[in-house]
């Protein structure tokens, strides 16, 4: 959007100046507008007051004036003022690339137990050693660990069924300990596993290393079992038996689940949640199902439309502050993240919803056969045959990785700010780009946002919370504020939500 007005760029004691902005006309209330500053501080107001004020006809003394110039939406005085405020704001929102990449996903063993239909692996039958991370590749992979810059890491190892290469996830871990002593990271330890075959010996293992445990529970028993088959038919069984476990050992904040959601899903969000709540959990990650791996295959059989999705979302939403106002603390961790955006002026951990894009910036995952990708999705794409986004290998440094066409691939396509669409959006400062998704789904990195299932759920999510926000009593307000902070149920780490078993 331009706006012509001279003497406002010029400024003067009696004129104000615009601040770089973007708007958004409020879907449940075209009379009114979200404004957003390039760092991400908003306001809704009437979109007459908008009008008078991007044609500068607003007088200097109104005291939406004052707010719009606290939210660096303008400059009141410009010969006065600077843009320190803003810059700074900006760098705070950004915090997350300091560092390079944090998290580190080992993929030790393509083999599970189950045969989800709708599996992001591609998993491979128990007996299939083949498939599991080898010693040489697991040393090398430790030693590019710690060629990144990051003091944090998070070393996730996953699977398939990391329990079934429990010996390298061992290993692994005694290699990364020792080396630690010299390189004083700090270190965290997660396991995304089903728990499952849990043994005492394992989880003093963990205890040792003070590792957080990662599972999946799609909600109650006959949903979960559905989704999860084994012959036996006792996944539920076997998974809450395994949390129990892992909670009474590592205690109840060590251990936290996700759920995959399938279309048979959507039609009982309060279960999943009531479920949940019964098994004494206080956070909630309702993830759609992703567009990779088998999940690919079996889109007709299991697959639904973003529309459906954010129908589903807004029913759990509903229920999940019924169920905080009753007492009982639960969040749910994609609209915590959201809400943190929308509320907080931080950047955040969770790699999925960063701007440059988290794949290979936030995040790399080390294959089972040593190769290396910037992110989950991208080892997927690789295992449908697909190795557009692969890095390297681990015998490679990673100066190597960084100077590779994928990662050139990521930074043409990974900076929302500059995507068609993303451009202008008002959300963009609390938005994120995912090329890999992009590309997965329409076949280009850069995408199409009008026809993105990405940007659907985005935007969908952003104007739900907003809604609901401003709807909200006091109680609930308070419930959605304590998400955003961070100080409701048992938030697990932001960097793993997409990244369980
Ligand atoms: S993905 Fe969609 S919601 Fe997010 S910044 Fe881009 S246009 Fe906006």
């Amino acid at each position: 959007m331009r706006f012509r007005s001279p003497d406002a760029f010029t400024g003067s004691a009696q004129s104000y100046r615009l601040l770089p902005l973007r708007f958004r006309r409020l879907p449940w209330d075209r009379d009114r507008v979200f404004v957003s500053s390039l760092a991400g501080d908003w306001l809704m107001m009437r979109r007459d007051a908008f009008e008078q004020f991007v044609n500068h006809a607003l007088d200097v003394h109104d005291p939406l004036l004052a707010d719009l110039q606290a939210r660096h939406l303008a400059m009141v005085d410009p010969q006065r003022s600077t843009f320190a405020p803003l810059l700074s704001q900006y760098r705070t929102r950004k915090s997350y690339l300091f560092g390079g990449p944090a998290l580190h996903i080992f993929v030790v063993s393509l083999r599970c137990h189950h045969t989800c239909n709708y599996c992001q692996v591609s998993r491979q039958q128990t007996s299939a050693t083949a498939f599991d991370l080898n010693a040489d590749s697991a040393r090398l992979a430790v030693e590019r660990l710690f060629e990144w810059p990051s003091h944090e890491l998070t070393i996730e190892f996953q699977g398939g069924e990391p329990l079934l290469n429990f010996d390298q996830v061992r290993v692994i871990t005694e290699q990364i300990v020792a080396r630690n002593v010299f390189e004083k990271r700090a270190l965290r330890f997660v396991l995304a596993s089903t728990l499952h075959d849990l043994t005492d010996m394992q989880l003093a293992f963990f205890q040792e290393h003070r590792f957080k445990l990662s599972t999946s529970l799609d909600g109650p028993e006959w949903l979960h079992n559905a989704n999860r088959p084994r012959p036996e038919r006792d996944s539920y069984r076997r998974t809450v038996e395994g949390m129990a476990r892992g909670r009474r050992v590592l205690g109840d904040d060590a251990v936290s689940a996700l759920t995959t959601l399938t279309r048979r899903s959507l039609e009982a969000p309060e279960a999943i949640i009531d479920e949940y709540r019964k098994l004494g959990l206080h956070s909630i990650s309702l993830r759609p199902l992703s567009p990779y791996g088998f999940a690919a295959k079996t889109r007709e059989r299991n697959g639904y439309s973003t529309a459906a999705y954010l129908a589903f979302y807004r029913q759990a939403l509903e229920h999940l502050l019924a169920v905080n106002r009753s007492g009982y603390v639960m969040d749910e961790t994609f609209a915590s993240l959201l809400l943190s955006q929308l509320l907080g002026p931080f950047g955040h951990g969770y790699v999925d919803l960063r701007s440059p894009t988290g794949g290979g910036f936030g995040a790399v995952i080390y294959d089972y056969d040593g190769r290396v990708y910037p992110s989950d999705e991208a080892r997927m794409l690789a295992a449908m045959g697909d190795t557009s986004f692969a890095l390297g290998h681990v015998g490679q440094p990673v100066s190597d990785w960084l100077a590779s066409p994928a990662m050139e691939r990521l930074m043409a396509a990974g900076v929302a700010e500059s995507l068609p669409t993303c451009s202008d959006c008002a959300y963009v400062p609390m938005c994120g780009a995912d090329p890999i998704e992009h590309y997965a789904r329409q076949g280009d990195a850069i995408g199409h946002r009008p026809s993105s299932d990405f940007c659907q759920r985005q935007m969908g999510m952003f104007d739900l919370l907003l809604q609901r926000y401003e709807s909200a009593d006091t109680t609930d307000r308070r419930v959605l504020e304590s998400w955003a902070f961070g100080t409701a149920g048992s938030h697990q780490a932001e960097d793993t939500l997409d990244a369980a078993a």
